[in-house]
């Protein structure tokens, strides 16, 4: 069954697809003999694209064995050579010596190998069972797994992974991702690579779609798909003659806000100050915007303030939520004068400022809450 929607964001596609193939070959690795050529056909593939992140992907189902990676044989010397210049460049710059560092789908450990001789503990895993013996073989530490955002893996958590040319052939990428990103320790980085679609829409490329392949990544596109699992980029270059994008990736942490505490406290001891200088039930706050509520409420001050005025008709006449004060009109602070106005009033707060001035002169004080705290104007 064609899938409707985008396999990373969940958005639709454009109603039509980008192009339409016929009678294309079943995938990258089928081969038919003597014996099955009369039954063999071809296969539809239509290229869609998400409406949503924009990433261009097939809408078919993924090839039988899209679990296992397969590479051919062996590299090229120059091949060889720009991937243990690139490990050893990914280890120093990221302090990995001695660490634990992973191959997400390590096919016959073809560069685990070589990352191994980077001075780093290498662990792969690997669905196809052959490749799995092959590597184990050759005393490479691997395990038949396939990764999804579940998976637990052995000896993790991980310091590092890499992951080459196997994300676009996946038909759940953020299970996948997610489960990377599980199994890594709080700052651990990766190397992602993929096929380069920006190249290939450039070069126009038309043969380049085959259903192994279910994603076709931008630099754009790809970044959104880290970002939305997890992870942020830190470097990003197209390499291999252009062919490949290859990003490096560190797990996102979370954002660390207990200074907010330490501002709050501030900010709290500076008001119970302000209004012990004044008899009490003798100072108003003026606004009742939300800041000025969360304020009111979380620095506890409600049984020493007299009421909170508010310009807003229809706030009048009500109580200012979980603290209960009183919100009323201006013309109260004549009917029943307070010696003090702490104004709460954000980006209205100096013309608030002017008008009270104005208007009282010296016969009231007057304290704005600022970002950085306490202002005391008079
Ligand atoms: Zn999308």
């Amino acid at each position: 069954m064609p899938i409707k929607k985008c396999r990373v964001c969940g958005h639709h596609f454009w109603p039509e697809p980008l192009i339409s193939y016929k009678n294309m070959p079943k995938s990258a690795q089928f081969f038919p003999d003597s014996d099955s050529l009369a039954q063999e056909d071809g296969v539809d593939l239509e290229v869609c694209q998400c409406a949503g992140c924009g990433l261009v992907q097939l809408n078919c189902d993924p090839v039988p064995y899209y679990r296992e990676v397969i590479r051919a044989a062996a590299y090229s010397p120059e091949m060889k050579e720009f991937r243990i210049r690139q490990f050893q460049d990914f280890v120093r710059k990221y302090r990995l010596k001695n660490r634990k560092i992973i191959e997400i789908g390590c096919g016959r450990g073809e560069y685990l190998s070589l990352m191994a001789q980077c001075g780093v503990k290498v662990s792969g895993i690997e669905y196809g069972a052959e490749s799995v013996k092959y590597c184990r073989s050759e005393q490479l530490d691997v395990s038949k797994q396939y990764i999804q955002s579940r998976t637990k893996l052995k000896n993790a958590p991980f310091d590092a992974f890499f992951i080459l040319n196997f994300l676009e052939h996946m038909p759940n990428p953020n299970s996948a991702l997610r489960g990377i990103c599980a199994n890594l320790t709080t700052d651990g980085v990766g190397i992602v690579e993929v096929p380069n679609f920006d190249m290939i829409i450039r070069n126009k490329l038309f043969s380049e779609f085959i259903s192994d392949h279910l994603l076709y990544f931008t630099g754009e596109t790809l970044k959104t798909t880290l970002n939305n699992n997890g992870f942020e980029v830190i470097e990003q270059n197209n390499v291999w003659h252009e062919y490949i994008i290859s990003a490096v990736v560190r797990k996102k942490r979370q954002l660390n806000l207990s200074d907010f505490h330490a501002t709050r406290e501030k900010l709290k001891h500076e008001l119970t100050t302000f209004i012990a200088k004044f008899a009490p039930q003798k100072v108003a706050i003026w606004g009742a915007g939300h800041q000025a509520l969360a304020v009111i409420s979380m620095t506890a001050l409600a049984d020493k303030i007299a009421y909170v005025i508010d310009s807003a008709p229809f706030k009048q006449g009500k109580f200012t939520p979980a603290s209960h004060l009183p919100i009323v009109a201006p013309k109260k602070l004549e009917s029943e004068p307070v010696e003090a106005v702490i104004v709460m009033a954000a980006a209205y707060s100096d013309e608030v400022y002017q008008t009270l001035n104005n208007k009282f002169g010296d016969s009231i004080s007057i304290a704005i809450v600022r970002d950085y705290g306490l202002e005391t104007k008079q």
